[in-house]
Parts: structure tokens; sequence; C-alpha cells
């Protein structure tokens, strides 16, 4: 990789390449080939190896969430009540940007489009506007967004200066070339418009640093580096808004609301490349130390596809289990994705594939794993 693809500084070796040629999406997919991390120093930004022919993946391979209307992911559970992360999002958003009555807004790298819909039956004032790279999400667009506030591949030439707000929802972290997307999101605010987003925060979710789709991993300088070059001022950035994320809000043609924040990012990004440098052989260790019982991962999302990769012996894990009931109708790497509940009884080990910030919090509060017989790898 030759330059920082925020500053263009340019990059020296890789930070992190993962152990084995394999590596897993956001999606859970397995690819061949390393995922291979750098670090800028310049801007702390942190950014991976594009993935070959990133335009025709997010056209025709790349499919969040579109088995049904409802599915989602589960953001929290909070006193046995699931909170789904569209749900949070559309919270997030109302108390962080005020919206004008009848607001133009636009989701910007949409996908479903899932919290813009969300928040049209909160706002049932504003005005809906859709765009992506990819024509498979139109069939959940029709629903809610008029025809003519839909644009695939390239935003409309009259939505140039359009926006009260444009929003995007992770999406930021995808793209080989940040610049480029930022600035064409921004020259459709109208001045004074605000573009709201969301990005991963390797920091306080760890898995970001080793997904080999997400090409952008930002920190708050290199956010308000991006934000200064496509012409907004940064005026929010929370680390604490969003479980795992960035949440920022940015006004066009505004100064940033403070200096490009000191960071002290080198230290917490080496590690975080040694904990994945590692990961492989703590499991495998465990793994041999509980050879001959039949396994079970926790986790049906990024940690526990990763576990599954750094196995010798895949076979011994009968199923995965996941709380969120979307994930429970659909299949892993080839293996059921069961609930907690319906646990396997001849199951005695468990990979637990979660978050390792609140790992062990989550499985104490599953009852069904509260077994004697269990033993648990944290991650
Ligand atoms: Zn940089």
């Amino acid at each position: 990789m030759a330059a920082c693809n925020i500053c263009e500084e340019p990059l020296g070796p890789p930070v992190y390449r993962s152990p084995r040629p394999l590596s897993v999406t956001s999606l859970c997919e397995v690819l061949s080939g390393h995922t291979e991390v750098f670090h800028c120093s310049r801007c702390q930004q942190v950014q991976t190896t594009p993935l070959p022919d990133l335009a025709a993946y997010y056209d025709k391979t790349y499919q969040i969430l579109v088995s049904s209307e409802e599915e989602d992911q589960l953001y929290a559970v909070v006193n046995s009540r699931r909170i789904f992360r569209t749900e949070h999002q559309v919270e997030t958003l109302l108390r962080l940007v005020e919206l004008p009555h009848a607001a133009r807004v636009l989701d910007f790298g949409c996908a479903k489009a899932g919290t813009l819909k969300a928040l049209c039956v909160r706002r049932p004032d504003i005005q809906p506007h859709v765009f992506d790279v990819s024509e498979m999400y139109r069939g959940f667009w029709e629903k809610f967004v008029p025809a003519e506030n839909e644009a695939t591949y390239q935003p409309k030439t009259e939505w140039h200066g359009h926006f009260d707000v444009v929003t995007s929802f992770f999406a930021l972290e995808h793209v080989a070339e940040p610049r480029a997307v930022l600035a064409q999101a921004a020259s459709l605010l109208r001045s004074g418009g605000v573009f709201y987003g969301i990005v991963p925060n390797i920091f306080t979710n760890i898995a970001d640093f080793a997904v080999a789709d997400h090409v952008n991993h930002f920190t708050p300088p290199s956010l308000h580096r991006l934000c200064a070059v496509a012409g907004l001022g940064l005026e929010k950035i929370e680390g604490a808004a969003h479980t795992g994320a960035w949440v920022f809000v940015a006004r066009k043609g505004a100064a940033a609301a403070s200096a490009a924040p000191a960071d002290a990012s080198a230290a917490r990004v080496a590690e975080i490349s040694d904990y994945w440098g590692d990961f492989g052989d703590r499991v495998r260790v465990f793994e041999q130390a509980h050879r001959g019982d039949t396994a079970a991962i926790y986790g049906g999302g990024f940690y526990g596809t990763f576990i599954a990769t750094q196995l010798e012996r895949p076979e011994a894990v009968a199923c995965f289990l996941d709380q969120n009931p979307h994930r429970q109708k659909q299949a892993l790497l080839g293996k059921s994705i069961l609930p907690p509940e319906r646990l396997p009884a001849e199951v005695r080990a468990v990979y637990v594939g979660l978050n390792p910030a609140h790992a062990r919090a989550t499985i104490q509060a599953v009852l069904a794993l509260s077994h004697e017989r269990l033993v648990f790898f944290y991650p």
C-alpha cells in the first residue's frame, strides 16, 4: 500500500498481517488471502488493503441484512429486552442533530435504509432520499421512499447543494477512497447542512481492526482531517453514543469546533495488533486442552467466525449459539445457529465469540449456559 488514503502520507510496513492466509469479512464470509493493516503516523488513520474488485463486491456480492424486511443486528440486551441497532441509531440521531421541519434527508450508501425508514415513522414530516452503489436494495426502498428520491451508482445532478442532512451509517469504513466519497456527500449538502456519520471504533470494538472488508478504521484526528478536506467543519465526535463506534456531526462551510485532537493512537494500535496476532494461538491452546470434547461457539458474528477459522479440528464444533432471533434462522460455515436454550447436551466446551470488553458479563447473564459441565474460552 502506497499512501494514507486520508492525508496521503506514505505508509510503512503493515502493523498487522493475519497469521493464516484466511480473512473474515464483517458479514462473516471467509476469504482466502491475508488481511494487512497499516497505520498512518501523521493523521492516525488505520487502513486495510482493500479486497480485490471492491466495486463489484458491493454491487453484487455484499448483502447486509437482506433476508427480510425486519432483519437487524442486536445492539444490546437490557433487562432481557433486546434493542436492535436501527432503533438505537434513530434515537442517537434525534438526540445529536436538530432536524428542521420537512427536512430533506439523504441516506448516503444506505443499503436497506432501515434507519431512515424508522426515522420517517418518528418524524413523518421529513423528506427521505436514498443513494447506494447497488441496485439490490430497491425493493426495500420503494415501501417508504418516492421513486424520484432514489438513486443508484451516481447521485442525481439536481441533488447538488440540496440537502439539509446527509447521513451515513456504517458506510465510510468500506470505501477505498474516503476523501472522494465524503467530498461527494458534502457537495449534496446545502450551505450549513449537516453530515451525520457513524463508523466503527477499533479502540472499543477491536474486531473492526481485523475484518477483511473494512478499508478504513478512523480515529478522531483522521476524521477531523477527512472532514476538513471535504469542506466540512467537525462539530461533534462521540465515542460513547453508540457502542463500538464513533458518531460524528460535521457542518458544511463551517469551521471545526476545535483543533484536531492530539492522539496517542500508535500505542493502542500496537496493542490491538498484538492481540490479533496471538489470538489463533490462544484458541488452539484451549482446543488442545479440551480435545475430545464436543464444542459450541457462542456468537454468530465476526469473533465466532474468526475462532472457527483458527481451529485445528473445526468438526468438533456442533453448532453456533446466538441470541439474535434473525441470526438463528441462518447457518454459518455449514453449522446451525441455535438459541442458547437449545445448547446440545453433549457440548462441554464453549468458545465465546464476543467483544472481549463485555464477553464475560454477557455469558454470565445467559442462564442456559450456567452448567457446571461447561468450560469456556474467553476472547
Ligand atoms: Zn494519514
